[in-house]
């Protein structure tokens, strides 16, 4: 069992290797973004309560996340899980801490994917997603081969997020200092963090979060 958290801004790439862990190690990806959105376009009640806060850049409730995670955890079969904008506050790491203890299992790394702020805007501005398979694109840097249709299952529903625009990427960002960027002190004082350098290209960053989890999962 191999348990990871990616941790970091709001455009550091986080999903984009998450998406390329499950298939080279067979870990299940859970994004409590993705279950979000999920909710939200499946008109749920909590889609409902959670779409204002996730369009201003807000965070949703603790109590809504961990419920959503508590879930999955119960009844996802894996080798591992790889957290993907989870947790974000101090709360939601006591959280999962204790949900995957009690499972007898435990966290073998977090890895820090540091990202300046500039950056980050030019990768939000730029991101699409493919809506049937969820493949991540970027205009520049990671476009797709055809005109309008996803490399990795050819459909036409490509998508740019509502929440990707110049105000909400602010908020967003103030969220993240606020209220996530603490965990990098938290996780380092447990002995699990590990950051990687995120300005790397895909490919690079994907190859220093191998060279991570071969150090995390020898010791
Ligand atoms: P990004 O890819 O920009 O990091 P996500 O897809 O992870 O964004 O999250 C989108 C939005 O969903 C967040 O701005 C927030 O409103 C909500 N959200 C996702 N994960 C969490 C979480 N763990 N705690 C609180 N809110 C969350
Ligand atoms: P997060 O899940 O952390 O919000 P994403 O994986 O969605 O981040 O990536 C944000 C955007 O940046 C996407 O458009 C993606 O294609 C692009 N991207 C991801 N990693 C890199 C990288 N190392 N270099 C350049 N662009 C990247
Ligand atoms: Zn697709």
């Amino acid at each position: 069992m191999t348990n990871i958290i990616l941790l970091g801004p709001p455009g550091a790439g986080k999903g984009t290797q998450a998406r390329r862990l499950v298939e080279e190690r067979g870990l299940v990806q859970l994004s409590t973004g993705d279950m979000l959105r999920e909710a939200k376009d499946s008109g749920t009640e909590m889609g409902k309560i959670v779409a204002d806060v996730m369009a201003r850049g807000d965070l949703v409730t603790d109590e809504i996340v961990i419920g959503l995670i508590e879930e999955k955890l119960a009844t996802a079969k894996a080798n591992g899980f790889i957290f993907d904008g989870f947790p974000r506050t101090l709360a939601q790491a006591d959280a999962l801490a204790s949900l995957l203890k009690r499972s007898g299992n435990q966290l073998d790394a977090v890895i820090e994917m540091r990202v300046d702020d500039e950056a980050l805007v030019d990768r939000i501005s730029g991101r699409f997603t493919c809506g049937k398979c969820g493949e991540v694109y970027h205009d520049k840097t990671k476009p797709v081969k055809v005109d309008g249709t996803c490399d990795e299952c050819g459909s036409n529903d490509l998508r740019h997020r509502a929440d990707d625009n110049a105000e909400s990427l602010k908020q967003r960002l103030m969220e993240y200092y606020k209220k996530t960027s603490p965990l990098i002190g938290y996780y380092y004082a447990m002995g699990d963090l590990f950051t990687v350098d995120g300005l790397q290209e895909i490919e690079d960053v994907a190859k220093s979060i191998a060279n991570v989890l071969d150090q995390a999962t020898a010791s």
